[in-house]
């Protein structure tokens, strides 16, 4: 094995580095690419920048799928319970009967997908726990901006529109992503449920795109001409 072909080579290219001899070996690779990155720092100013920007994992890091997947369910858990408080105020905000209404539905459909993941939760035998999720409150920040940088009306709704999209599209990949882990963890049960979901944040997004070419748009393309 130590004899390196071709592929073998092209694979443990970041071996090169000779600095790192001493005190690899004995631990985790985690560790050692930490290590790897002090030795390198301290001995020269190196120009080799293969250790630049590697981060140090935490203690709790995940170090399999399965924790991996778990984690992923508690960000979006506390995303989806984050969006019952956020959908209520943009229907607040928002003058299209049509869109007030899509939203209010998606309110309902969101209150029964947090339940939905605590069913998952429990399928895979872990607690049901929220872990903040940088990204959806940085797409609710944006909801707030756009409605606080829009006059009320059909600008506000487009506007609204597209900050929903917006979060429409990250739990979409969420939960792709999701029902991809649990397939491959073999856990069906849990993939179905999310599988569900995913069909209903799909679903959401049409609707939005249709208010938004039906009506939305044009009234606010048309609030451009007063
Ligand atoms: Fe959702
Ligand atoms: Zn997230
Ligand atoms: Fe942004
Ligand atoms: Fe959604």
């Amino acid at each position: 094995m130590k004899n390196a072909t071709a592929t073998a080579a092209k694979k443990t290219t970041t071996a090169k580095t000779p600095a790192t001899k001493t005190t690899a070996a004995k631990s985790t690779a985690a560790k050692s690419t930490a290590a790897k990155t002090t030795a390198t720092k301290s001995k020269t100013a190196s120009k080799s920048t293969s250790s630049k920007g590697i981060v140090k994992a935490k203690s709790s890091a995940a170090d399999g799928l399965r924790e991996l997947f778990v984690d992923s369910l508690k960000d979006i858990y506390w995303a989806e319970k984050a969006l019952t408080k956020a959908l209520p105020k943009m229907a607040k905000n928002a003058t299209s009967e049509n869109l007030i209404a899509a939203i209010n539905d998606h309110l309902t459909v969101t209150q029964n997908q947090v339940t939905r993941l605590e069913q998952v939760f429990e399928i895979v035998g872990e607690k049901a726990q929220a872990k903040k999720c940088d990204a959806m409150e940085g797409l609710i920040k944006e909801g707030e901006s756009i409605i606080e940088e829009t006059e009320a009306g059909p600008v506000r709704d487009a506007g609204i529109i597209a900050a929903s999209q917006k979060i429409e599209h990250y739990e979409i990949a969420t939960y792709g992503t999701l029902c991809a882990f649990a397939k491959t963890l073999g856990e069906n049960d849990a993939m179905e449920l999310l599988a569900a979901t995913l069909a209903e944040e799909k679903e959401a997004d049409v609707t939005l795109t249709e208010a938004a070419y039906n009506t939305i748009n044009f009234d606010a393309a048309e609030a451009d001409e007063k």
